[in-house]
């Protein structure tokens, strides 16, 4: 891999006296907030920092499995060249990222932070694992922080000085036939699927679909860790069917800020478990388990590839403003996700997916829109027109693809990988990303109205003068089943999702490793694109009343992320977080409470 190349990425039941106390701690926490130092946790060289016998005694409760890992500097220092050409290679390797505890999926964001190392980490094999190392982080003032599939664009799950809890091996799933939450006993049973915090969502979908004939709402990208997913609110291909991951939420397991392991579900402390739903990752507890409701399979997926190049940007503009009314008139339904993109060259590209629909039927669906631009030649060029579909059980099924559809897919090269272990071509350009800038805004239904399409057309056209602008319609939901909008009302992620046609996403980095002579960022290419980023969202600001973005898709300077990730539902996962957390264990960056700690609200927490 070219690693300077430059890409733009597309890609309850609370016992009454726990309550009472809880609540008790928040007060005097929060005044105490005020009064602490900077440099508010211990670090390594502080006198408070655990001695190694504390560190010992960590590692018998743990059974072992308290680590010290390499820091990416330190694998290449000691590598012969050979081997740096071999960890080279598989640092392109997604699922080499995520079996290393001293890894990320991004390399880091620039201004904002970079990957750090943890001094140690406890790789839980159980929730008893998670237990101590809470406890120990608690009692010893330690910075903690929570890594599953370590996908963060924001770097939230890995910090400087820190005691990393990480999730990797927490990954046994198990289908239901009939789950019951528990304590719930006049509930209706659900076909579900309970799954180890660490896995991943490729590990999901090989027992759900592959194997079980069933769907569960996750994530596009293979790779990204499941719990981290639900967390955000959790968006796939076919969300605009289902609605959001976290609305098929039916119970969790989490360890909260006092060391207890709970069980948690709409009777059992449903204040946070309606948090965990969208609130954002590492700001409650440390999730062991979850459990999500399975929905019945379609006949079909199936996939829309089209390229179309404009010849002025005359032809251009026109381009958008038919594309535009074409999806409010034939794909504004559940039927359609992914995204369009419209990029500076005057490119339209389309990486749509559909759900329910035959091969015939979406040819059928798209056929006035290829006239269209066919009856055009001295205008537009389709470099591009795939239009397909398939049975929905091999969607993810990597024997399959790699027979029939080998182009859409990587296997993990490791000799000792399972052979289901695949993830998408797309996401290459995503793996060690250090990024320049990533913005993100709900645009509402409302701008799909005749009367609004060309003032949506323009502002996009001129968006694209800066940089490319993707618009993912899986991750606005209006267009959804009223049962699935239902679902994600009762999550914590911001309310105009369900009103919102599409999230529009701009974003772009290089591959790069910070830190490795030959191989660091470009930073003031970096900061000049981070501009341009920038100035492409501003021309759509103004089509919106609201800063709506998507938590784990967005900007890490965001600077109303308070609404911008949560809208109304701020003030109650604040309070929620008081309750459960009040002396803030866990923290991250634009995490809900962490106001409290930034010093300034843009740089990373320590
Ligand atoms: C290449 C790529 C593709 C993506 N594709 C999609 C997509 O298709 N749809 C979508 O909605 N999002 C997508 N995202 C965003 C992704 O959903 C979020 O970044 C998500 O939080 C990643 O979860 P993770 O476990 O992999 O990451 P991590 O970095 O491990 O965790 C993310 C956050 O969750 C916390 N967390 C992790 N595990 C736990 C736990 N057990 N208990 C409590 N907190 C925990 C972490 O502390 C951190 O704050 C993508 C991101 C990348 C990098």
């Amino acid at each position: 891999m070219n690693r300077r190349t430059l890409i733009k990425l597309i890609a309850a039941f609370p016992f009454v006296s726990e309550a009472f106390l809880l609540n008790k701690n928040a007060a005097s926490a929060s005044e105490e907030k005020h009064l602490l130092p900077a440099r508010w946790r211990a670090r390594p060289g502080d006198a408070k920092w655990p001695k190694a016998d504390q560190w010992q005694q960590l590692n018998l409760e743990v059974n072992g499995h308290l680590l010290q890992p390499k820091s990416l500097e330190e694998m290449f220092e000691k590598a012969t060249a050979s081997r740096r050409e071999a960890l080279l290679k598989n640092l392109e390797n997604p699922y080499f990222r995520g079996d290393e505890p001293g890894l990320t999926q991004s390399a880091g964001w620039v201004d904002a932070w970079e990957a750090a190392c943890s001094p140690y980490v406890v790789a839980a094999q159980n929730e008893k694992h998670v237990v101590a190392a809470v406890n120990f982080a608690r009692e010893n003032n330690l910075r903690l922080v929570v890594k599953g599939g370590g996908h963060s664009y924001k770097g939230t799950s890995n910090a400087p000085d820190s005691l990393l809890i990480w999730t990797r091996a927490l990954k046994e799933i198990t289908l239901h036939e009939a789950f019951v939450p528990d304590s719930c006993p006049g509930m209706r049973s659900y076909k579900a699927v309970t799954i180890g915090a660490g896995a991943m969502w490729m590990d999901v979908y090989n027992a759900v679909t592959t194997k079980g004939g069933r769907y569960v709402q996750g994530g596009g990208c293979a790779t990204v860790g499941v719990v981290g997913l639900v967390h955000g609110g959790g968006f796939g291909s076919f969300s605009k069917h289902y609605g959001t991951a976290a609305a098929s939420l039916l119970q969790a397991e989490i360890v909260t800020a006092d060391g207890a392991h709970r069980v948690i579900n709409e009777q059992r402390n449903p204040d946070l478990f309606w948090a965990i739903k969208g609130g954002g990752g590492g700001s409650y507890g440390v999730i062991t388990k979850l459990t999500l409701k399975t929905h019945d399979l379609p006949e079909h997926f199936g996939g829309v590839s089209i390229q179309i190049k404009a010849s002025s940007d005359e032809a251009y503009q026109r381009l958008i403003e038919h594309f535009i009314e074409f999806y409010s008139t034939k794909l504004f339904n559940h039927h359609w996700g992914e995204s369009a993109k419209l990029n500076p060259e005057n490119t339209l590209s389309c990486g749509m997916v559909s759900c329910g629909l035959s091969e015939a039927e979406s040819q059928m669906i798209w056929k006035p829109f290829l006239d269209w631009v066919r009856g055009s030649p001295q205008d537009y060029t389709l470099n591009k027109a795939f239009i397909g579909a398939m049975s929905s059980r091999h969607w993810w099924d990597a024997d399959w693809r790699g027979k029939n559809l080998a182009r859409t897919i990587i296997k993990d090269p490791r000799p000792d990988a399972p052979p289901e272990h695949v993830y998408w071509t797309d996401n290459q350009g995503e793996v060690g990303v250090f990024l320049h800038g990533y913005e993100s805004l709900w645009l509402p239904s409302s701008l799909l109205k005749r009367r609004n399409q060309k003032r949506l057309a323009r502002a996009l056209f001129a968006s694209s003068r800066h940089w490319s602008v993707e618009l993912h319609f899986n991750k606005g939901l209006a267009g959804a089943p009223a049962e699935a909008l239902e679902a994600v009302r009762h999550t914590a992620t911001n309310p105009a999702v369900l009103d919102a046609f599409v999230l529009v996403i701009i974003a772009g980095g290089e591959q790069s490793i910070p830190g490795l002579p030959g191989h660091e960022p470009n930073l003031s290419e970096a900061r000049a694109n981070a501009q341009r980023i920038s100035n492409a969202m501003s021309e759509l600001r103004p089509l919106v009343n609201h800063s709506g973005c998507y938590v784990s898709e967005s900007s890490f300077f965001e600077k109303s992320w308070q609404q911008a990730f949560w809208g109304s539902n701020y003030d109650r996962l604040k309070s929620i977080k008081e309750r459960y957390d009040c002396h803030d264990l866990f923290i991250v960056h634009h995490g809900v409470g962490s106001e409290r700690w930034a010093r300034n609200g843009f740089q990373r927490i320590t």
